[in-house]
């Protein structure tokens, strides 16, 4: 089989409320592989609000797309490499791992295609449905909206919901996560995510403050960058820490695992190097016993989750738009692996015809 050509295009998702009192939208770079046996497959990544996405497109355009015209789509590991090595003036991070993820979920949906499988399947992957967290709760949500999101998430079976810390006021901050504690109960199981906002200090003292009300997991306290701080935040409190959502590859992870950054990983697989480098950094964890919880993706990441032994929850969102042809199918709050072909996801005509960039 030959890649003949990778058609590139942006998808433009407008958020609905009240997660648009957060960002407006999110971007989709897609780059869809066609080859010469007329097997398409579908690779994207998504750019939260849209920043960076016409700059991913243009690496994909530039730096990859002509690399891998005439390749045999099938063999991804050689691809991947492939466009690993492509440019060794730069450090494969951000813009580069983005792109090179989109290529990725792209061709493993060609190999998926090719052999009639779903991913999973090819992963040796059992068909259990997989454990959703609710994320969300957004710092410009009230607590009204938060209560309402959580609830909401609840009601489709999730026990596990994700509100946002790092106000200014970190009083204020733990006064939030008490005031929902007190509205969902002490059964349900509460996640705070601090997106790189605070630094060490105020993490210490956040975490003391909300401690009490029995958080499951504290994520990404400090800056992405700075593991040494992140590893001094999670020695210091009494509340696991999960972090990698903006950490790329088997290196970085390695750092954050070597340096005991975090109990529970975060990789994105849109980010952080696709399909191929997901299923590489959950082998790597599993050999410390630390768990992996992806970053947003749910539709794709499940069938890394149902293929590893150290799964613990998907991301999903109460409020988003509907893009897809078939919605990831939920069940008493467990997503079910698809059985189409691939990683058997396709934008949705409608999303086509109303979002897409001209
Ligand atoms: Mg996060």
């Amino acid at each position: 089989m030959k890649i003949t050509a990778i058609q590139l295009s942006t998808l433009n998702v407008p958020a609905p409320p009240p997660r648009n009192t957060y960002y407006p939208h999110n971007t989709y770079v897609i780059a869809r592989i066609r080859t010469d046996e007329g097997i398409e497959g579908l690779g994207y990544t998504m750019l939260v609000g849209g920043d960076g996405a016409s700059s991913v497109r243009a690496y994909l355009q530039d730096n990859l797309v002509p690399r891998l015209i005439g390749e045999d789509p099938l063999q991804i590991s050689k691809l991947w490499q492939k466009m690993y090595d492509s440019d060794r003036g730069i450090r494969k991070k951000g813009i580069p791992m983005y792109a090179l993820s989109a290529i990725d979920i792209g061709l493993w949906d060609v190999l998926g295609k090719s052999v009639g499988r779903p991913l999973w399947q090819l992963w040796g992957g059992a068909a259990d449905g997989l454990p959703v967290y609710g994320g969300g709760g957004f710092l410009s949500y009230t607590v009204a909206d938060l209560v309402k999101e959580a609830e909401a998430t609840f009601a489709i079976g999730s026990r596990h919901y994700k509100m946002k810390v790092g106000l200014p006021d970190t009083i204020e901050d733990a006064k939030r996560v008490a005031a929902l504690r007190k509205a969902i109960g002490d059964s349900a199981k509460l996640l705070v995510d601090a997106n790189q906002r605070l630094d060490v200090h105020t993490n210490v003292r956040l975490a003391k403050l909300i401690e009490p009300y029995d958080i499951f997991w504290y994520e990404e306290p400090v800056y992405a960058d700075n593991i040494a701080q992140c590893a001094e935040v999670a020695r210091r409190i009494n509340i696991p820490v999960a972090t990698g959502e903006n950490e790329y590859t088997r290196y970085g992870f390695r750092d954050l695992v070597e340096s005991k950054a975090a109990a529970i990983l975060n990789p994105d697989i849109m980010r952080c190097g696709g399909f191929s480098e997901l299923l590489r950094i959950s082998h790597l964890a599993a050999a410390y016993d630390i768990r992996i919880a992806p970053h947003l993706a749910p539709e794709l990441s499940v069938h890394v989750l149902a293929s590893i032994p150290n799964a613990l929850l998907l991301e999903w969102s109460i409020s988003r738009t509907p893009i897809w042809r078939e919605e990831p199918a939920l069940d008493n709050g467990c997503m079910r692996v698809p059985h189409r072909p691939g990683h058997g996801m396709e934008f949705s005509e409608a999303a086509l015809a109303k979002y897409l960039a001209k």
